[in-house]
């Protein structure tokens, strides 16, 4: 094939060519009419492909979203806002998409940006950051993740994650051939154990993944457990990478904390922000990452055959937004911590028992009051019998879950919530039976 190729640039066929390709046409229908390749038509062999990812089930969040749509549920399952995101930002980002250019822009991101994310920062956190040598840009935190991920972690390194864990987390650091040390969470504090955490350092550790505010529970760290894990790792090459997506969705006065404000973590972590939760446009996909230059370089390595950029318009948008004036985030801290209120005070005329939640667009309630210990299966029945989709987050955990809370999104107008609480009152005595 690859001398026929050749052969072909250069616009000369030869016979023994010639008899290259008719082999090549006859090893390609003889390839094609094997079972094991995806044409539609064919049985798809698992074992034929990477076993990691044939094997994995299709993300929670699709899986709901899909049962939603099918049985015309409201769909409180996948986190993303009714609101359309600010308005201003948004014209931003169709006026460059007019007026701009559409061309690749810088692999770090468009210099505009990556000055934005540093401003930002140091207004809202007070962090020093060089723009050129400790910013990056990604297709949305997910890309940044696999960066990290994938740079970071060698086959046989330690990879210590807590569950409920996102689920990007556990697939990214087996592929990288990493071994995960997990440390279980509970609620309802879905705090970490210090000793538990202890347990699996070892000189082994390359990383350590963490989420705070922490999706899918709505939990926030405080800023003594950053200060206990930067001790657990002292002494040791570990990096943290911080999934901070949610840092501006914070409620009831809380500061965000971030890993990079934590004495100790500043020179060996990775951040990770998102514009699609800090401007409720979560379709955007556009990540921010922050860290120190050597660890960023290496991460900057992956990302160049991940995704490489993302599109310059939404970057320009992005870079306007990041500057917008503090009453923007207090607005929207204050709005949804509105609508967690409202739809809080619903599930608990509906007769659940909720659980606190200091950040993200979620509220988990506990089945256990109900007598209930299938979450997935409460989930089902909820979607079928309610028509209203939500996550079980048992799907966060990869063994010995936490199967009796259920996640719910806020983020929702006046409306939708009160139609999905009508729905759940409704159901609701059935559902407990
Ligand atoms: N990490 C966490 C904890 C999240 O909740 C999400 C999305 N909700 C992501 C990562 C992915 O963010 P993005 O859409 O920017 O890829
Ligand atoms: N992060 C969103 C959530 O927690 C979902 C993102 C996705 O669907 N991949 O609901």
């Amino acid at each position: 094939m690859r001398r026929l190729a050749l052969t072909c640039t250069r616009g000369v066929a030869t016979p023994s060519h010639r008899l290259d390709a008719t082999l090549a046409r006859h090893r390609l229908r003889v390839h094609l009419a094997r079972p094991n390749v995806i044409d539609g038509r064919h049985q798809q062999r698992p074992s034929a492909m990477n076993p990691l990812f044939a094997s994995l089930p299709t993300t929670i969040f699709e899986e709901m979203s899909q049962l939603a749509r099918a049985h015309g549920a409201i769909n409180l399952g996948q986190g993303f806002p009714d609101d359309p995101g600010p308005e201003d930002v948004r014209r931003k980002a169709a006026e460059a998409v007019v007026d701009g250019y559409n061309q690749y822009p810088s692999m770090m991101g468009i210099p505009e940006l990556r000055r934005a994310i540093a401003e930002h920062y140091r207004h809202h956190q007070g962090l020093d950051i060089d723009a050129d040598t400790e910013c990056m840009v990604t297709s949305g935190a997910t890309e940044a993740l696999a960066a990290s991920i994938l740079g970071l972690v060698a086959p046989g390194d330690e990879v210590v994650l807590f569950e409920p864990a996102y689920d990007a987390y556990l697939p990214l650091v087996r592929q990288a051939g990493g071994i995960p040390r997990l440390v279980k969470l509970s609620p309802p504090d879905w705090r970490f154990d210090p000793a538990a955490l202890a347990a699996v350092i070892s000189p082994k550790t390359k990383l350590l993944v963490i989420n705070n505010p922490l999706n899918p529970a709505g939990a926030v760290w405080p800023r003594e457990d950053l200060e206990a894990l930067a001790k657990a790792i002292e002494g040791t090459d570990a990096i943290v990478v911080s999934d901070e997506v949610w840092e501006h969705v914070i409620f009831d006065g809380r500061p965000h904390v971030t890993v990079l404000s934590v004495p100790g973590l500043r020179e060996r972590s990775v951040k990770i922000g998102s514009a699609g939760k800090i401007f409720s446009l979560t379709g955007w996909k556009v990540g921010l990452v922050v860290a120190a230059p050597p660890i960023l370089r290496v991460v900057a390595k992956a990302h160049q055959f991940l995704a490489f950029t993302t599109a310059p318009n939404l970057q320009t948008a992005v870079a306007y937004g990041l500057g917008k004036d503090d009453a923007y985030f207090v607005d929207m801290r204050a709005r949804l911590q509105g609508q967690r209120d409202y739809f809080s005070a619903g599930l608990k005329a509906a007769g659940f028992t909720v659980l606190p939640s200091a950040g993200t667009y979620f509220v988990c309630v506990d089945l256990k009051p109900l007598g209930l210990s299938d979450d997935a299966a409460f989930c089902k029945r909820l979607v079928a019998e309610a028509k209203v989709a939500a996550i079980p987050v048992s799907a966060f955990y990869s063994g010995d879950a936490v199967r009796h809370v259920v996640r719910f999104c806020f983020a929702k107008n006046e409306a939708t919530l009160d139609e999905a609480i009508a729905r759940l009152v409704r159901a609701a005595p059935a559902l407990a039976a």
